[in-house]
């Protein structure tokens, strides 16, 4: 069984929770408290209204596919293509988390792909990915 290399992330006070935040299953933003704001990455203050009031809140993990690369270079000893997505969540416009798409081949992966959140867990380190939503059915796949 081979685990894929992931790059580990630093961890700090601001974004502990969002690396941490898969042991219940459940991806986290940032969020302003007072405008309602999704952050990410977390920041200490609100870019768009200035406030202060910034906590983790639950996000439904689905989203779709905004921009995707497929690395077929072995850097880390596997020799499997894989694919490196941009993944806009559904809360917010511009809310986009980088990740890696499983569960599909790579060849299958189009813009607009309906996805949701999986985790895998390294260490302490709750990496989230992302699969297509299985409660979706693609009008364009099939044929
Ligand atoms: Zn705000």
């Amino acid at each position: 069984m081979s685990v894929p290399f992931r790059v580990q992330p630093a961890l700090d006070d601001e974004n502990r929770f969002f690396w941490l935040s898969g042991e219940d299953g459940c991806l986290r933003f940032a969020r302003c408290g007072d405008c309602g704001e999704w952050l990410h990455p977390p920041l200490p203050r609100c870019p768009a209204c200035g406030g202060r009031d910034i906590n983790p809140e639950a996000v439904s993990g689905r989203g779709q596919v905004w921009s995707y690369t497929v690395n077929h270079h072995s850097w880390d000893g596997s020799t499997e293509p894989y694919t490196i997505g941009l993944v806009e969540l559904d809360e917010q416009q511009g809310l986009r988390l980088t990740t890696n798409l499983v569960g599909c081949a790579p060849d299958e992966v189009h813009i607009g792909m309906r996805v949701r959140v999986t985790f895998e867990q390294q260490g302490i380190v709750w990496f989230p990915l992302f699969e297509p939503d299985p409660d979706v059915t693609d009008p364009e796949g099939g044929s």
